[in-house]
């Protein structure tokens, strides 16, 4: 299905603002949980720190990379959408972004993703769903200690 002109432009405009003031930048001190995902097939690189509440909730994260507008956005994004979640509802959010990249099913709760939706378009060229899922890969590693 063809993005209407008005939804291209809206999706631009998200994906370069996002990839040029990426929000919440940079790195959290220790103790705090770290990973690092690259992705050699495009050159992306992503390094994220977390923070886990003792109720299991991201009370914060931040992250620091280089790469595509498309992997950096993506994770500029995501720290916004899974920052207050708990580790649980952040993996829901993990799957449902997922369906949307690949085009592989129906998300649970598309509301929640926001504006991430936007990065449907992605689905078109399997080699950039790996740049969009790159940060949420290394969220996963970071929470689960890999
Ligand atoms: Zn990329």
């Amino acid at each position: 299905m063809p993005l209407s002109d008005e939804l291209r432009d809206l999706y631009q405009q998200v994906i370069l603002d996002h990839s040029r003031n990426p929000r919440n930048h940079g790195e959290l001190p220790p103790p705090c949980l770290h990973a690092h995902g690259d992705n050699p097939s495009c050159g992306d690189e992503i390094d994220v720190w977390l923070r886990l509440g003792d109720n299991g909730v991201i009370e914060d994260l931040k992250f620091k990379g280089q790469g595509c507008a498309i992997s950096q956005a993506s994770a500029s994004m995501m720290t916004q959408k899974i920052k207050g979640k708990s580790k649980d509802q952040a993996a829901s959010m993990r799957e449902d972004f997922r369906r949307i990249v690949m085009g592989d099913g129906a998300p649970q709760d598309e509301d929640a993703l926001g504006e991430l939706v936007l990065l449907e378009g992605v689905q078109k060229f399997p080699q950039r769903v790996k740049c969009a899922m790159l940060a949420w890969r290394a969220v996963e590693q970071a929470l689960e200690g890999k």
